[in-house]
């Protein structure tokens, strides 16, 4: 499943003029795609200037708790190197 990245978008329409499907819209200035037209082809993803365009992977539960798990790790390595640097 691809999504834009609203951060990214500048409303070109690019994407838009690409899409075999007729996918895509403008929506108040920022792409908007329709998941049920999407085949996915990724052609809008060549085409745009911004790399606006991205493909969401969808990941078990197992995994998520995974990431979390680590990223929790990290940030108390970190916390505590800070503390070392303080003393
Ligand atoms: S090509 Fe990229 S920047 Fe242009 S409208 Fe589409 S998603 Fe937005
Ligand atoms: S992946 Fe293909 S069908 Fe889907 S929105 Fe982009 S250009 Fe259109």
């Amino acid at each position: 499943m691809l999504q834009v990245r609203r951060d990214l978008c500048l409303g070109c329409g690019l994407c838009v003029q690409s899409c075999p499907r007729r996918a895509i819209s403008l929506l108040w200035g920022q792409a908007e795609i329709d998941p049920y037209r999407c085949i996915p082809c990724c052609l809008c993803r060549q085409v745009c200037p911004q790399g606006a365009i991205i493909e969401l992977v969808p990941i078990s539960g197992d995994e998520l708790q995974t990431t979390v798990t680590t990223l929790k790790q990290r940030v108390e390595d970190l916390i505590a190197s800070i503390e070392k640097l303080r003393c």
